[in-house]
């Protein structure tokens, strides 16, 4: 008796009773249970009591820990019962959730480890297929929302996209600036798919809403602007400075170009390998991209003219507030009495969402939080590239950066 007990609580079944324990050839160990009397006779989806409806298909198994270095399984009868909501269901059972052929326990543990470390190290270690974890992960994420609700008390939401599979495909990401998870992803990037999330937000959440940062995607904004009054669009620093570096990079063409249809082809050459040395954070410099920078200044000051444009901008971001607003304005002076046709056109796009981005700088709110989940999302994508749709990924991006993991069963 003692023995049984015992047995129930190493592999995560404490609610039910040991009948029988048997080992089988193909599958390992085998734990016959009933569930104990207050869990029976309830719906599998509601948990709500109800009459019984019959004895179902015979007896199923469940996947749960290993016993040692056997596999084990919990085996039950699933009778049906009759729920006035959800018409004749499969009976709940305590170990499991409805519908899953592993123990609970197996799967937060499974969750747990697939947030954690690398595919090959889930599926040998826990001994199932990569596929499989997938659907576990989308089961406990989804079981998961339940207890810890994403749409509670949001604020400040950035919104964002993300591409994958290579950039053939995208989701749509929004992310809570308070706490820093991600609260929604959906494939698609259009006002289509951003509906869908203010939608399942419904009207009282999306009132609440006073801040939104995304990129100027019109898109976003027009989707915002419909659906939370209350809101202040702010347009993402992260992507006005996009907007200069691609500037840069034309100016960078431009010259090159110039350079060799005026056959100097040597002062072109010396060009080369530039781009880096351009367009990454000087704090980020190696050395020789360092010498690079000082001979674009010597030889070329269009292109180094252009290079300060972009980290002016880049510094006007980093030191936000009021005073950022009037380095913007002298910014748009400068650029506007040059004859630098690509920064000028950065210059319109920035007027013509100056209001956006005017609150992104006085509030301090910036997507980079957004970037740093998204970049995470990214290393996501490349692991969860075998699941065979986009469900299993964005339920283990909840997981990782949703906060939505449960802990390690027993761990706290
Ligand atoms: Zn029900």
């Amino acid at each position: 008796m003692r023995g049984t007990r015992m047995l129930a609580r190493a592999l995560g079944v404490e609610s039910a009773v040991v009948e029988e324990v048997r080992e089988e050839e193909r599958l390992g160990f085998v734990v016959r249970v009933r569930p104990r009397r207050e869990h029976r006779g309830r719906c599998g989806r509601c948990l709500a009591r109800c009459p019984g409806y019959d004895g179902g298909a015979g007896p199923r198994l469940w996947r749960t820990h290993d016993l040692g270095l056997e596999q084990a399984f919990i085996e039950a009868e699933a009778p049906r019962v009759t729920c006035p909501q959800h018409g004749v269901v499969v009976a709940h059972v305590p170990w499991a959730r409805h519908g899953s052929g592993f123990t609970t326990t197996f799967e937060d543990t499974v969750a747990w480890l697939a947030v954690r470390t690398d595919k090959t190290t889930v599926s040998t270690l826990m001994r199932v297929a990569w596929r499989t974890v997938g659907a576990i992960v989308e089961r406990v994420s989804a079981a998961m929302r339940v207890v810890r609700p994403p749409f509670e008390n949001l604020r400040r939401i950035g919104i964002d996209e993300v591409s994958y599979r290579k950039g053939h495909r995208y989701l749509t990401v929004v992310v809570d600036h308070d706490t820093g998870r991600l609260i929604w992803a959906s494939p698609g990037r259009d006002a289509k798919t951003l509906r869908k999330f203010f939608r399942a937000l419904k009207k009282e959440g999306r009132e609440k809403i006073e801040l939104v940062s995304a990129d100027a995607a019109s898109w976003i904004g027009k989707v915002v602007r419909e659906q939370c009054p209350n809101a202040v669009l702010c347009i993402d620093p992260f992507h006005v400075v996009a907007w200069a570096t691609k500037a840069l990079d034309e100016v960078r063409r431009e010259m090159w170009n110039e350079l060799r249809g005026r056959g100097e082809t040597e002062r072109a050459n010396a060009m080369k390998g530039s781009r880096w040395a351009l367009v990454k954070n000087p704090e980020d410099l190696t050395r020789k991209q360092k010498r690079k920078l000082r001979a674009i200044e010597e030889d070329n000051q269009r292109l180094f003219k252009s290079y300060l444009m972009k980290e002016q901008l880049r510094e006007i971001f980093k030191t936000k507030g009021s005073e950022a607003t009037y380095m913007l304005d002298a910014w748009l002076a400068w650029v506007g009495h040059s004859r630098n046709e690509p920064f000028k056109k950065v210059a319109r796009a920035i007027k013509e969402n100056r209001a956006g981005i005017d609150a992104a700088l006085v509030f301090g709110l910036s997507n980079a939080r957004l970037e740093a989940s998204n970049t995470k999302l990214k290393l996501l994508t490349r692991m969860a590239f075998d699941f065979h749709s986009h469900a299993p990924l964005i339920a283990l991006a909840m997981l990782k950066l949703g906060g939505l993991c449960p802990p390690l069963p027993r761990s706290r």
